[in-house]
């Protein structure tokens, strides 16, 4: 399909006004169009509309009329400018600037001092007694333009710079005298022949026509492909093209060029913050040619053009109610602004200027809420490298898991679990393992060589909240000489060492942290989020620790309490297993008798823990042979025999949840007695009631659910008779999300275990999935995301909402709610938000995160948005 130009116009002015707004202008053009608009200094131009650019890229030529609109539009600038284009007098020189609808920093290309040829610079010259900064401008042209337009290799340009300097003496390009420069150009100059074949163009509006062809081309550049596919941008919209006039940072002593902020980005105060350099240009400053000065010293040296600066960041602020990231120059004194984009800050930034905002009557209190990306607050809760101290990084790998963690090298889980009860140790590991999660549980951080976002350490760690780098590749252990290298560094077992799970570092030797416990402005922000939320927030918590670190960061209630943790301790693993190995019922419950008070004591602290609220209690879902020995490990004959007879082909979809339940009565028995007696004890002790929820796990048919709510109920009576309470549901198999209608009929509640009702609708294990086909599919695009990190919401969302439907049109006030790791994600709140959940339950740490995604996605249900300025 090609596009057909006719009627289709491609040219805006920056003082015209355009339809289509950001997505047809650029954000870098709408922001110019924009600031014209607003009667900041902006110099004059016009922007080619990305639509330009994809009729280039679809039919492979320049499209049609658009060299007409050129002709015109620089035409215009000229008039307005008083310059000519191509002239040699009074020449009109402009850059060529790329710019998408979404921010693709430094990805693609733009040129500067385009217009210059001999004559033209000569003519320049003669008008601005200035031939140090004509010959630096036309240089600079020629070598932008030789590698962008023409492809010519960047280094012979920069070799022939440094010769330059070097016969000098010079260390910097603005020591090079006018002469010199004149010099330099014709060694550009050669270099461009004898790269080509052919003269630099000295035609402006050749010039011109292919400076923006090349900038349509890249759009396709490897860099810019590879960042829309890491930044989810799509390849089909292109990137417009502006023309800037030209002005000059680098005409002399009063001139210079920067870039800065309208607040500081590191902390959030109300200050501009920035860098400049005098005599330079365009990315001078970036590229660290010279070091740059801090933007006080503009002050000091140029307080005129520093007050209109100052004047131009409050009417930024003022216009985008947001924090500007700006590029400007000064020409003899006179300041320009010449881009303006939302700036990027750190999360206690982001927090700081959202409240200071809404003090200042820039924004609202839920524009305030909606400002802050939910994924930050990672980064403000967990702790820090000092950011003043100086630190040597060994290595990077994935930031798997923010925060981070100083401790001693271990190399075994077995090792970390002991050596992690009196010290800090940091778990290293090619990769871990289910098997691992002993180890994980003690360390303090952990380091894999192998696996990403994915993997199973680092699903495990962001659960626990713990730092963690993985997929380091600079990492090669030897376990059995108990030493691992480090991009080339040599560390020893329990040598110290440092992860940084926000942004991948591994650093030999404990580095310095910072642990940014209470955050006063992240409190009032979440206080706010409370109030615009509708759905509720409850945390996943196995042990009173977990709890009330829960309660502490704002959950309102228990989602998931799993049981099975109670099982393992060390003086009641092997009471149950003396359970499970019993020879008949009588021996079972013999053993099920000893075990009742643990689980009653662990049940008691659990509710102290959450006083007044909600405490949802899984029954035993795991399969028994869980908690058995690997039969080489068996004592007994008998034990042996058991250990077979248990075992199971695919113990997910075995004898596991409340099939466990409905087959060994005794087991749910003791344990809905032990929650009866400890619902009873509290509320005696304290005189609040607890609120439990009695949830049975893994039901497909209603009628499983029958026969185990008439088992709670009749223990319940005997136990802690006239105490109310709820007995319901997890759903997490097709078909109760089907049958929720027949299964409601027994539920006081539903909780959807999204990480079971995943695997059962995808038909696939997630053991045997991530790290293996699963993440090749996410390489290769088939899916676009994790399944299990963010719901399915077309596949498993739907059975979601049927069960939903289905079990509220049996039950109006059926309580319904999210348990599974879809409880932390932002989108997957979101869509919890659509489908009328009551409550999401996540990990404790994930419980903020949890609160402002809530808060977020009823906001946005409302029509309240937030759309970020520039590009
Ligand atoms: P990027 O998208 O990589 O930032 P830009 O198009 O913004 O590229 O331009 C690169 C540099 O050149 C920036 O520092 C910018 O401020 C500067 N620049 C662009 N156009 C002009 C102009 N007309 N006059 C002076 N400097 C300019
Ligand atoms: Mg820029
Ligand atoms: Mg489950």
């Amino acid at each position: 399909m090609t596009v057909t130009a006719i009627g289709t116009r491609y040219v805006y002015d920056f003082d015209d006004e355009a339809p289509g707004g950001r997505e047809q202008l650029g954000g870098k053009g709408i922001g110019l169009a924009e600031m014209t608009h607003m009667g900041l200094p902006v110099p004059g131009g016009f922007t080619v509309t990305t639509e330009a650019c994809r009729a280039q890229l679809e039919s492979g030529s320049f499209p049609d009329g658009l060299s007409e609109e050129l002709d015109d539009a620089v035409h215009r600038l000229e008039l307005k400018t008083g310059k000519r284009f191509g002239s040699s007098d009074n020449p009109l020189l402009v850059s060529v600037r790329s710019g998408a609808a979404i921010s693709m920093p430094g990805m693609m290309d733009s040129i500067l001092d385009l217009g210059l040829s001999d004559a033209a610079a000569e003519g320049l010259v003669r008008k601005t007694g200035n031939a140090h900064f004509v010959y630096d401008s036309y240089r600079r042209l020629i070598q932008m333009y030789g590698e962008v337009v023409d492809g010519v290799d960047g280094r012979l340009f920069e070799e022939a710079l440094s010769a330059a300097k070097q016969v000098r003496g010079v260390t910097v390009d603005t020591d090079l005298s006018a002469d010199e420069l004149r010099l330099l150009v014709e060694t550009y100059k050669q270099i461009y022949t004898e790269s080509l074949g052919r003269g630099f163009p000295q035609d402006a509006r050749t010039q011109l026509r292919a400076a923006v062809e090349a900038v349509f081309h890249s759009w396709q550049n490897p860099r810019a492909r590879v960042y829309r596919q890491l930044n989810d941008i799509p390849d089909t919209i292109g990137t417009a093209v502006s023309i800037v006039q030209m002005v000059f940072g680098n005409a002399g002593e009063r001139s210079a060029t920067g870039v800065a902020f309208s607040r500081d980005p590191g902390t959030g105060e109300k200050v501009p913050h920035g860098e400049f350099l005098f005599d330079a240009q365009g990315e001078d400053v970036v590229a660290g040619i010279r070091a740059p000065q801090p933007l006080e010293e503009l002050e000091a040296s140029l307080p005129e053009a520093y007050a209109e600066f100052q004047k131009a960041m409050d009417t930024l602020e003022q216009h985008y109610r947001d924090v500007q990231d700006v590029e400007f120059t000064i020409e003899h004194g006179k300041l320009y602004i010449l881009q303006t984009r939302s700036a990027k800050r750190t999360a206690a930034a982001a927090l700081r200027i959202a409240l200071e905002m809404v003090e200042e009557g820039l924004i609202s209190r839920e524009e305030a809420v909606l400002r802050i990306e939910p994924g930050m607050l990672d980064h403000v809760l967990h702790p820090m490298i000092d950011p003043n101290a100086a630190v040597t990084v060994a290595a990077t790998g994935i930031p798997a898991s923010p925060g981070a963690a100083v401790g001693a090298v271990v190399f075994d889980a077995d090792v970390a679990a002991e050596r992690g009860k009196n010290e800090s140790v940091i778990l290293v590991r090619f990769d871990t393992t289910p098997d691992d999660i002993h180890g994980l549980a003690a360390a303090e951080g952990i380091l894999t060589a192998h696996g990403g976002m994915a993997s199973h350490a680092a699903v495990v760690a962001r659960g626990m909240g713990k730092p963690c780098v993985a997929g380091c590749g600079a990492l090669r252990i030897d376990e059995s000489a108990g030493v691992c290298t480090i991009g080339g560094v040599q560390v020893r077992e329990g040598e110290q060492l440092t992860v940084d799970g926000s942004n991948g570092r591994v650093i030999v030797g404990a580095a310095p942290l910072v642990t940014p416990t209470t955050n006063p402005d992240l409190d009032t922000i979440l206080a706010w989020a409370d109030r615009f939320r509708t759905l509720g927030v409850r945390a996943n918590a196995d042990t009173p620790v977990d709890a009330e670190r829960a309660r502490g960061f704002g959950a309102e209630g228990i989602g998931l309490c799993r049981t099975e943790h109670m099982f393992f301790g060390e003086e009641r693993l092997p009471v149950v297993q003396e359970m499970i190995l019993a020879e008949d019922e009588t021996a079972r419950r013999a053993a099920l008798d000893r075990l009742l008070p643990f689980q009653q004591a662990d049940f008691e602290a659990i509710f102290e823990a959450m006083p007044g609220l909600p405490v949802t209690i899984r029954l035993l879902d795991p399969p028994l042979h869980e908690f058995l020995p690997a039969e080489n490990e068996a004592t007994t004959e008998r034990m042996r025999e058991r250990i077979n007879s248990l075992r199971e082909v695919n113990p997910m979809l075995g004898t596991r949840g409340c099939r466990l339940g409905l087959q060994w009565p005794e087991i749910y028995e003791m344990q809905v007695r032990a929650i009866g007696r400890a619902t009873k004890a509290v509320a005696d002790r304290t005189g609040e009631t607890p609120k439990v929820e009695i949830m049975h796990p893994l039901v497909a048919f209603a009628e499983e659910l029958h026969r185990l709510r008439v088992l709670t109920e009749r223990v319940m009576e005997e136990e802690a008779p006239g105490l109310e309470y709820l007995c319901g549901t997890m759903i997490e198999l097709p078909r109760a999300a089907l049958r929720a209608g027949e299964i409601a009929a027994y539920a006081d509640f539903f909780s959807f275990g999204t990480n079971d009702l995943t695997q059962t609708a995808l038909g696939l294990s997630r053991d045997d999935a991530e790290g293996k086909f699963l993440t090749g599919y996410l390489e290769q695009g088939v899916l676009e995301h994790n399944p299990f990190e963010t719901l399915d919401q077309e596949g498993v969302g739907e059975l979601v909402e049927i069960g939903v439907t289905r079990g509220r049109a049996v039950k109006p006030g059926l309580e319904v709610g999210i348990c599974g790791e879809h409880g932390g994600d932002p989108q997957s709140i979101a869509f919890c938000n659509r489908v009328g959940l009551d409550y999401v339950s996540c990990s404790p740490f994930r419980v903020p995160v949890a609160r402002l995604a809530a808060a977020q996605a009823a906001l946005v249900e409302k029509g309240t948005s937030y759309e970020q300025a520039g590009g």
